[in-house]
This record gives C-alpha cells, sequence and structure tokens, in this order.
C-alpha cells in the first residue's frame, strides 16, 4: 500500500494503522479516522459508520473520486451526525506511543487541527513494484510487462504473465480479465510442460473427469 507521508509510521502498523479491513468488528464504537478519496475509503466510511462511534473522513481535495452514489450516501450520513468530512487536509504527523492518539492533519490554507482516534485506516491506493522481475530484461511499460495476447507470453522465451503485472493494448485490470489471461496462458504451458499429451478442451459444468479432480459433486 502507499502509506501516508509520515516519519516512522511502520510503528503503528502493528496496532492501530490499517490499509486493509480484515475484521469490521475490531472497529465497533470506535472513532475512526478514514484518510482518501477512492472507492475504499468511501465504502468503509458507510459500512464501519454503521458500528464504529463516530468516522472522520479527510481527503486532501475538494472533489472525491469515489462512485457518485457512496459519497452521496456518506455525506447524507455526515447530516445526520455519524461521519465527519473534512476535505483539502492531509496529515502531518500521528502521535503517540504504541498506537495512534492524535492525528495532526493541515488543510491547504494552513489551517491545523488534532483529532483525537482510536484507528487511523489509510486508502492512498496500492504501489506496483515489480521487485527483482525488473531485472529480468522483460519488456516493460508503465511498471508492467508486456505481454502477446495468444499465450500471454512476456519478450521472454517461456515467462509469462498474467493479471494486473501485464500490459497490452486494451487491458483492463478486471478479476475477469485475469481469468481470461489465466485460461488462454494455461492452454500454452501446458503444451511445453506436457509435450506428449493431447490436450483436451472441457467444461466444468459438463465434465465429470474434471468435477471429480475438483471435488465437485
Ligand atoms: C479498490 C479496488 C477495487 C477493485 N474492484 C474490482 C471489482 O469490483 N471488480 C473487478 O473485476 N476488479 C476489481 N479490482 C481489480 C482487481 O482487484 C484486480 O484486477 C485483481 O485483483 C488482479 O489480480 P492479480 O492476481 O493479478 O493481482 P493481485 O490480486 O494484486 O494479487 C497479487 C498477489 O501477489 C502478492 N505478492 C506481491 N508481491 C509478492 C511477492 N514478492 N511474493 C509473493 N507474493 C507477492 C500480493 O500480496 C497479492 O496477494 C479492484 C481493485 C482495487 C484496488
Amino acid at each position: 500500500p502507499r502509506k501516508p507521508p509520515i516519519k516512522n509510521i511502520d510503528r503503528f502498523e502493528k496496532t492501530n494503522l490499517f490499509y486493509a479491513v480484515k475484521d469490521k468488528n475490531k472497529f465497533k464504537d470506535q472513532t475512526v479516522c478514514i484518510f482518501g478519496g477512492g472507492d475504499s475509503a468511501l465504502d468503509w466510511t458507510v459500512e464501519l459508520s454503521k458500528i464504529a462511534k463516530k468516522i472522520i473522513l479527510i481527503h486532501r481535495r475538494e472533489e472525491f473520486r469515489a462512485a457518485h452514489h457512496t459519497v452521496t450516501l456518506a455525506k447524507d450520513l455526515e447530516k445526520k451526525g455519524k461521519v465527519e468530512i473534512l476535505t483539502c487536509y492531509q496529515p502531518t504527523d500521528f502521535e503517540g506511543d504504541k498506537s495512534i492518539k492524535n492525528v495532526k492533519i493541515k488543510h491547504d490554507n494552513g489551517d491545523q487541527r488534532d483529532l483525537k482516534v482510536d484507528s487511523v485506516l489509510a486508502f492512498f491506493g496500492l504501489k506496483m513494484e515489480l521487485g527483482p522481475i525488473a531485472n529480468w530484461g522483460l519488456d516493460l511499460e508503465a511498471k508492467s510487462l508486456k505481454v502477446e495476447t495468444k499465450s500471454f507470453q512476456t519478450n521472454e522465451n517461456g515467462i509469462f504473465a498474467i493479471g494486473d503485472i501485464c500490459t497490452y493494448p486494451g487491458k483492463l485490470k478486471l478479476i475477469l480479465s485475469g481469468f481470461h489471461e489465466g485460461a488462454l496462458c494455461a492452454q500454452e504451458c501446458f503444451k511445453r510442460a506436457r509435450p506428449e499429451e493431447k490436450y483436451v478442451f472441457r467444461f466444468t459444468t459438463s465434465s465429470s473427469d474434471i468435477q471429480k479432480r475438483l471435488g465437485v459433486k
């Protein structure tokens, strides 16, 4: 995840700073500070407002990127006092010993505020980092691996890429696209791994053999 630009932020990651919600009940009756303006920030603002004591949503811009419907829901919750929305603010410091007790934020106009919180959720998006793969000599475009769309092979013979890590004209970063790419890629990999075996195309809905292997009754 992309982290808030706060010094030594890692020390709070074991206590009350989160980049995802694993168990929403953790936030029951808490004052939760949510950073971000996209779908994750707005979705969790609405969802957690049902169980939290209070949600403070902070975004660095006036406008939100999230779905219009969710933004409207959050603004309605603000009118009911369940949510406080602070725009054009950015975090400047998280104070506390082991856990964050006080969040310091600064408005574009210089105004500073201190917020007493029980938990902080930061939804600043995800960082694409290829790690060592970046040095494998593979063709890259915008930190993604270029592939051809028949078998999803990269420029390196025998190295394939599917899902968000790959790119090609028209690529959409969707779960559906990842499955499609996986199916085509697997066919090519099968040929390479088992050149002696005949490839037979079958549907999971009608092949009893595949259903047996998958444990479907
Ligand atoms: C907020 C948000 C909402 C979305 N909503 C939708 C939606 O509604 N519908 C939809 O179709 N798509 C949606 N997407 C897109 C969808 O999530 C992705 O397209 C999909 O998850 C890509 O799958 P993937 O397996 O390629 O990558 P990922 O799901 O990112 O999986 C990659 C995995 O690799 C792991 N990993 C990374 N580095 C290493 C390493 N060095 N060693 C071992 N493991 C590693 C990661 O931890 C991760 O678990 C959404 C994405 C986001 C961010």
